[in-house]
């Protein structure tokens, strides 16, 4: 994770710390965001996703820790002072108010000039394709609509910093996808440093500069939607985002060389999540679209003879269920992702024998027993 100290941060959360009587929802936050960076913040139901936010706005206050908003510490600011914009999941809109006059609600609470209003509200509408809307009132629109209403509100009074709150999550999901990339060009024509917690990884991976992924009350791992997909810092990580297979029972041989019974695999070195000791008990972990089916893999680097158990159509792709010995007294399962077209080419079927590889640079390798699932 990069070190805290760095000053070209818009927003720093320090070592932040929450507890709810004895329950501690977070423990040890830190992260930063610059200036118009998207940040997500995605994790499992409970794990203190809205907890951080709410941190963040200014609508709870931490336990321990510190929070600085362009070096200045904010910490125990109420939200009125944080210039922070909010959309929440549940549009909160007022039911009696028309989409403009929810628009221009906090505009009109600070007195602002009439005329500077109505052109204000009027740019809102424009920036958030709500043209023809302006006088239905919440009860007449859809939900994507009242969740561009949400969004105009919270971006009148042009905030530094836009907090999303699952914004999507209500929304049924043809609206979703279109709302996404509607909501991921506004904030880069905006450039307003934005957060969004998700539990919907695909909204993560496509619309952030940078996913916090959270477990248990603690960041697990902060990174780029790549970096998370292709290098999970850690088995919770690897599992939560895609799919991940995991080979338990290897053991480290050598520098990238690890053992499964009498088999050897290749490693790339880098894939090693730490340092691990040589006859150390390892997972071996791939993702079912890195295993790689061809013609004439007998006898090539990491490859491993199974049987195909099953095969779930799912459109594009099959999933194949392949049993391999791990050695003489023990089998096990991988999964795979192999594309429909493949699988009429080399006429694969339920039952047959088939050669798979495992490359050696998508392959991951944890720690065993029980790899701490929190960033060190
Ligand atoms: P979800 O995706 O389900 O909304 P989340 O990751 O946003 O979950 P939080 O709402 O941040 O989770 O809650 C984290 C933990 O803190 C949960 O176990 C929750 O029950 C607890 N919690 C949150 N707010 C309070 C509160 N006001 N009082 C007591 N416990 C709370």
């Amino acid at each position: 994770m990069e070190p805290i100290q760095q000053t070209d941060a818009y927003l720093k959360v320090v070592d932040v710390g929450k507890k709810f009587g004895k329950f501690t929802a977070l423990e040890g936050v830190s992260f930063k965001a610059r200036r118009g960076e998207f940040l997500s913040v995605l994790g499992p139901s409970g794990c203190g996703k809205t907890t951080v936010l709410r941190i963040v706005a200014g609508l709870e206050t931490q336990t321990s820790g510190k929070v600085f908003i362009e070096d200045r510490d904010v910490s125990h600011l109420p939200v009125s002072k944080r210039n922070v914009g909010i959309v929440f999941q549940s549009y909160a809109l007022f039911p009696n108010l028309t989409a403009v006059q929810n628009i221009a609600y906090g505009l009109r609470s600070r007195r602002e000039d009439s005329k500077k209003v109505t052109q204000r509200v009027g740019e809102l509408i424009e920036l958030v394709g709500l043209g023809g809307m302006e006088n239905k009132h919440p009860a007449q629109l859809s939900g994507g609509q009242q969740q561009r209403v949400a969004l105009a509100r919270a971006m009148a009074l042009s905030p530094d910093l836009l907090l999303l709150d699952e914004p999507l999550s209500a929304l049924d999901a043809k609206v979703r996808i279109m709302l996404r990339s509607e909501i991921r060009q506004l904030q880069q024509r905006l450039g307003v440093t934005t957060i969004m917690v998700t539990h919907d990884q695909e909204e993560a991976l496509t619309m952030a500069d940078r996913i916090l992924v959270m477990n248990q009350g603690g960041l697990v791992q902060n990174g780029t939607p790549l970096d998370i997909y292709d290098r999970p810092a850690t088995p919770f990580v690897a599992a939560f985002i895609g799919s991940m297979n995991f080979i338990d029972n290897a053991i480290k041989i050598d520098r990238g060389v690890y053992g499964i019974g009498d088999r050897r695999l290749a490693v790339a070195p880098e894939n090693g999540a730490g340092k691990i000791e040589k006859g150390q008990k390892v997972r071996i972990a791939i993702r079912p679209e890195d295993i790689v089916i061809r013609d004439g893999l007998h006898g090539e680097r990491n490859t491993i003879s199974t049987r195909v158990e099953s095969m779930e159509y799912r459109g594009p792709l099959f999933r194949l269920a392949l049993r391999f010995d791990v050695d003489a007294a023990a089998s096990a399962i991988i999964e795979a992702d192999v594309p429909t077209e493949k699988i009429r080419r080399l006429n694969i079927r339920e039952q047959i024998e088939l050669s798979v590889q495992l490359p050696l640079d998508r392959l991951h390798v944890y720690r065993r027993p029980g790899q701490v699932d929190r960033a060190p």
